[in-house]
């Protein structure tokens, strides 16, 4: 069986929905359908949720709300009149604004969008609405996988077919808890995984991951196949297709993802693998994907081998500052710890008094301004001379390299250049490894 996800642009207004349901009835393998509340469309500027959550602000300061409950009210009242089907919207809506008065929590007003949105589907799909409070729980943000995979379970008929919405579930206390933003991916790999599903597809509006930005190397390639781990190396990849954390459970129970596009259902999408079940690749490279505004703390310091207790002295100051490192490269007498400039923005001083006082280095340089490349392939384990291509690429462009890493995996070469260079790297090697493929 199949569990199909269909993010907001899929859902925004009565045509979208017309769509959806030709893509989910041509296969009655499809026996869960995961919905997100209506996002935007040409004519819709707002997201449902971004509108509930405006809801809740002015609420929660007393405000009257009236004028932006008006325009959800009217989005889905549209909806289930172009769609002509049976339900009073009328009175669901009124529940949730008498909710909203009567100081009903942020999430569980967030929560409503999907919540509408599923029970408008089942209705025009003639399945049955399966309310993601009885099956999905979750404690700090978080899904308690063991009770959720219970209830679903428990709840879920597999001669039957269900419209269940994203994004939330109970929590302890047994009210309305919500995921972090895009939420609703989670919800449908939690799904998945939980009914050991054949795959997971992911309804959205693009047709899968490209290979590079568009708008850096103008062309628009599909990655046609990736695996888990590969993605999570290109997770600087600008758009974000899927939620971060709807892989792992997914990846757990070794079920394939599809990335797929409802505007055009013949595309052939993104399908994402576990990492054992596709050694190898046609191309050596499968994406590259990167990001700029790194800001560098290079720390030198002679024999810094020798304190056993070095490292660990640095890196809790970056601990006791709350500040992620991306990548650490280092070198006999030199480390140099890469995060993203919005960071540590303001705390530069104090990182390296810190670090002076804890480690007496000989030095310590801060410089801003350097992009991050991720090249990634699992094809690139068993070729040769990938890094060499890279680098070819850069030195005919005339871009210097400021630091480079390969992760342990082999399958991702990670470099470092100036901002003002990305843009030509990316294109440069992009181009180069095209060339090789002809
Ligand atoms: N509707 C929620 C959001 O806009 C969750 C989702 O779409 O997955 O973040």
């Amino acid at each position: 069986m199949i569990v199909s996800k269909f993010g907001g642009s899929s859902l925004s207004n009565a045509s979208q929905f017309e769509k959806v349901k030709t893509i989910v009835l041509n296969n009655s393998e499809r026996k869960v359908v995961v919905v997100s509340a209506p996002g935007k469309s040409r004519e819709e500027k707002h997201k449902v949720t971004d509108l509930l959550l405006m809801c809740y602000q002015l609420a929660s300061h007393k405000l009257n709300f009236d004028e932006v409950f008006g325009i959800i009210k009217k989005r889905f009242k549209n909806i289930v009149k172009d769609l002509n089907i049976k339900l009073d919207i009328d009175k669901e809506l009124e529940i949730i604004h008498r909710e909203i008065i009567g100081g009903a929590s942020r999430e569980f007003i967030a929560s409503r969008g999907e919540y509408l949105n599923a029970k408008i589907l089942a209705n025009f799909l003639d399945f049955d609405f399966l309310d993601a409070k009885d099956i999905i729980f979750i404690e700090n943000e978080k899904a308690n996988m063991e009770k959720s995979f219970k209830a679903i379970n428990s709840k879920i008929d597999l001669e039957k077919h269900y419209v269940v919405p994203g994004f939330y579930g109970s929590g302890i206390d047994s009210k309305i808890k919500t995921f972090s933003r895009g939420g609703s991916d989670i919800s449908g790999a939690i799904i998945a995984a939980a009914l050991d599903a054949e795959l997971y597809e992911n309804w959205t509006d693009v047709s899968g991951f490209l290979t590079a930005d568009p708008k850096i190397v103008l062309e628009e390639q599909t990655i046609k196949t990736v695996t888990y781990r590969e993605l999570r190396e290109l997770s600087y990849m600008g758009a974000p297709v899927l939620h971060e954390e709807a892989i792992f459970p997914v990846k757990a129970e070794q079920i394939p993802i599809k990335i797929l596009n409802t505007n055009r259902p013949q595309d052939s999408g993104t399908l994402i693998l576990p990492d054992e079940s596709v050694n190898c690749s046609d191309n050596i490279i499968t994406g590259i994907s990167g990001k700029k505004d790194f800001t560098v703390i290079r720390i030198e310091k002679v024999f810094m081998a020798e304190d056993l207790s070095f490292y660990r002295k640095v890196l809790s100051v970056f601990e006791t500052n709350d500040i992620k490192i991306e990548h650490m490269p280092t070198s006999i007498d030199t480390v140099s710890f890469v995060v993203a400039s919005s960071e540590i923005e303001g705390k530069e001083k104090k990182i390296s008094e810190e670090i002076a006082i804890y480690t007496s280095p000989d030095n310590i340089f801060i410089s801003k301004g350097l992009a991050i490349i991720a090249v990634v392939g699992r094809g690139m384990v068993s070729a040769k001379g990938t890094s060499a291509i890279i680098f070819t690429a850069l030195a005919e462009n005339n871009i210097n390299i400021r630091m480079i890493s390969q992760g342990s995996s082999e399958m991702n070469i990670i470099i470092g250049v100036l901002n003002e260079d990305f843009e030509a790297a990316i294109e440069a090697i992009y181009k180069k490894f095209k060339e090789l493929k002809k």
